[in-house]
């Protein structure tokens, strides 16, 4: 079948893969000159299996009134004048239950796992793909004794799930990850995973582009797909430059952009961006930089080492689609970074980016068909889009070769 894919950031790209692995000869259509130009550029590089635990949980309702007003948070929710966006926070705040972030952490571990397994296998059957993939595994950070207690209450819920984690002292943080000794006086404790992995994401989906090629997948980047249109046989066609493009069956896969194509279509799907931005060091010989991937749990920052270069990711910011830094909330990153790194930050040259997490109320993508019989939707990874990458586009292609996909249905389809 003739399979057309909207997007080329990671999601896209995996999609790509498994769909021509499967036999399917596979289009992938972008609107910019190259692939991963837009969330699956500059992320925090984290491929985090075991750090799934959506950001809808009971304990947030307390925070938001620092959330709305502190410009330091490291959420911040400006309210506009989108109905789009009230009805987000109304979703997310309705999933802030103990039983519906419980359920989203089973439903995201299934899926993570899942992505790691078949990562693993990627990089093993393909060895032409390059993109600084480290077994790093990650250490998060806790600063004060009730967080790290609630963290160990999680490590044993999820302990039941499959994961394998563990508690450490503030010296034992220390001694696993060296460079953070001058923080040892503030630090309660933090929770090691050796599992985890760390990559550049960007070179991830570059080196697959390449493979991807190499195989026959063709690329028609540069290309903006202006809009879906509904054919009376029940079918969409995706309409570029004024005409439909060629194909069988049509994948959503633009990321924070798919609510404004679905829409047209009648298809409402409960996506809005997140807004998050990311540093990069480039590291000087020498550079006490981190060996093991590095989360300060209550700032929500991430450092991960990728190669020469330390990427230092978080900030998640609720307000709209532009993609216009904010030169004070980078300066809070920045800051965050000063605290842990000041050398690295001192005396490495920077570059800064920004990014959409195509963020879903409930933290969980939606993977799956669409009441039309050819359209097909990979979207809505939110904060984990590098992390759950290779499972979703699995189940995609799982389902599209017709496997009854009940338990997919019941887990990420859109429910409508
Ligand atoms: C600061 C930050 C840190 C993050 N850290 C991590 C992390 O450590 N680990 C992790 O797993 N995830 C992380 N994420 C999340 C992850 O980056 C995203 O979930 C993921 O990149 C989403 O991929 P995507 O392919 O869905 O979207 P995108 O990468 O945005 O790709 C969508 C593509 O669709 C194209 N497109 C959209 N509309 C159209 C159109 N009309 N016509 C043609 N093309 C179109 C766009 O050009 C784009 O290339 C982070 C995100 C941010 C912002």
């Amino acid at each position: 079948m003739r399979i057309l894919i909207l997007g080329a950031g990671v999601i896209g790209l995996s999609s790509a893969y498994y769909l021509s692995r499967a036999g399917h000869d596979v289009t992938v259509a972008d609107r910019h000159p190259e692939v991963a130009s837009e969330t699956s550029s500059g992320n925090g590089g984290q491929l985090s299996y075991s750090y799934v635990a959506p950001l809808a949980d009971p304990g947030v309702v307390s925070k938001l009134p620092r959330w709305l007003t502190c410009s330091d948070s490291p959420v911040r929710f400006r309210p506009k004048l989108s109905a789009a966006q009230w009805r987000w926070c109304f979703q997310f705040l309705s999933a802030c239950t103990r039983e519906q972030s419980g359920l989203t952490t089973r439903k995201l571990l299934s899926l993570s796992f899942l992505s790691r397994t078949l990562l693993h296998e990627l990089i093993a059957s393909e060895p032409s793909l390059d993109f600084d993939f480290t077994r790093s595994g990650k250490l998060v950070l806790h600063r004060d004794a009730d967080a790290m207690r609630s963290a160990v209450r999680q490590l044993e819920f999820q302990r039941m799930l499959g994961c394998e984690q563990q508690a450490l002292s503030a010296d034992a943080c220390v001694e696993l990850e060296p460079t953070l000794a001058h923080l040892r006086p503030s630090l309660a404790g933090g929770i090691h995973t050796p599992s985890e992995d760390t990559a550049d994401c960007r070179r991830f989906c570059q080196s697959l582009e390449a493979l991807l090629r190499a195989r026959g997948v063709r690329f028609l980047m540069n290309t903006s797909i202006d809009c879906l249109r509904p054919e009376s046989s029940g079918h969409v066609e995706a309409w570029s430059g004024g005409a439909p493009l060629a194909s069988d069956h049509v994948v959503v896969a633009s990321g924070a952009a798919a609510t404004g194509l679905l829409k047209a279509v009648g298809i409402r799907v409960p996506v809005y961006p997140l807004k998050g931005y990311s540093l990069t060091f480039d590291l000087q010989p020498g550079a006490d930089a981190p060996r093991i991937s590095v989360t300060d749990f209550t700032r929500k920052v991430v450092y991960a080492r990728l190669g020469k270069r330390l990427r230092v990711a978080g900030i998640a910011d609720l307000d709209g689609y532009s993609l216009e830094p904010d030169p004070k909330r980078v300066a809070v990153l920045r800051a965050e970074a000063v605290a842990i790194y000041p050398d690295i930050v001192r005396y490495s040259p920077c570059s800064e980016w920004i990014g959409l997490r195509p963020a879903t109320p409930r933290g969980t993508p939606i993977i799956g068909p669409t009441r039309y019989r050819n359209l097909w939707l990979n979207v809505g990874h939110g904060a984990l889009g590098f992390t759950l990458a290779a499972g979703s586009a699995a189940l995609l292609a799982q389902w599209l070769a017709g496997s009854d996909g009940r338990e997919l249905r019941s887990t990420f389809a859109l429910m409508s």
